[in-house]
């Protein structure tokens, strides 16, 4: 079996069989190595190939890393809104925007939180007298003020009126 020639780069002769490896499952940043994997690999080009067993263990470690990876996900969304004193409703006013429903979604793992909103989220967790600032920045008096300026300029710009 290993005198095949490589179904990539069709080198003959290249295929040299190879067991017991690792090999790591990947989703976003997250992973997981798979242990004890059977198959053979090109010395050309390098495609690895697995046998049967091993390219089903390898391909339902990939499934249960991506829905492991959501309800943990999920999980983590919930603990840190209930962890806040955020309901539901209040969430998505203050962080999300959104639909009514967008943290419920995401709670029960049917949608996966935007990156940003999942970021904001671990960043309250660990600096959760941020919290206070969030009511300030939704009355935006920031931005507004920056408008002001903005309105400023452009009245400065006009030419008078000539009467
Ligand atoms: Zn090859």
């Amino acid at each position: 079996m290993n005198k095949l020639g490589c179904y990539t780069c069709g080198a003959p002769d290249a295929l040299q069989a190879f067991k017991d490896r690792t090999y790591t499952v990947c989703f976003k940043q997250l992973t997981r190595p798979v242990h004890g994997l059977t198959g053979h690999e090109c010395a050309k080009c390098g495609e690895v190939e697995f046998d049967a067993p091993s390219a089903e263990r390898y391909a339902q470690a990939g499934d249960e890393l991506i829905e492991d990876a959501k309800r943990v996900m999920a999980d983590e969304i919930k603990r840190i809104r209930r962890k806040l004193h955020f309901t539901q409703k209040s969430a998505v006013q203050l962080l999300s925007g959104g639909g009514h429903n967008a943290f419920s979604r995401y709670e029960r793992a049917e949608v996966e939180p935007p990156k940003p909103l999942f970021v904001l989220m671990r960043l309250l967790d660990r600096h959760p007298e941020l919290v206070a600032e969030l009511e300030t920045l939704n009355e935006c008096a920031d931005i507004n003020s920056l408008l002001e300026q903005k309105q400023q300029q452009r009245e400065k710009a006009r030419p008078p009126l000539s009467l």
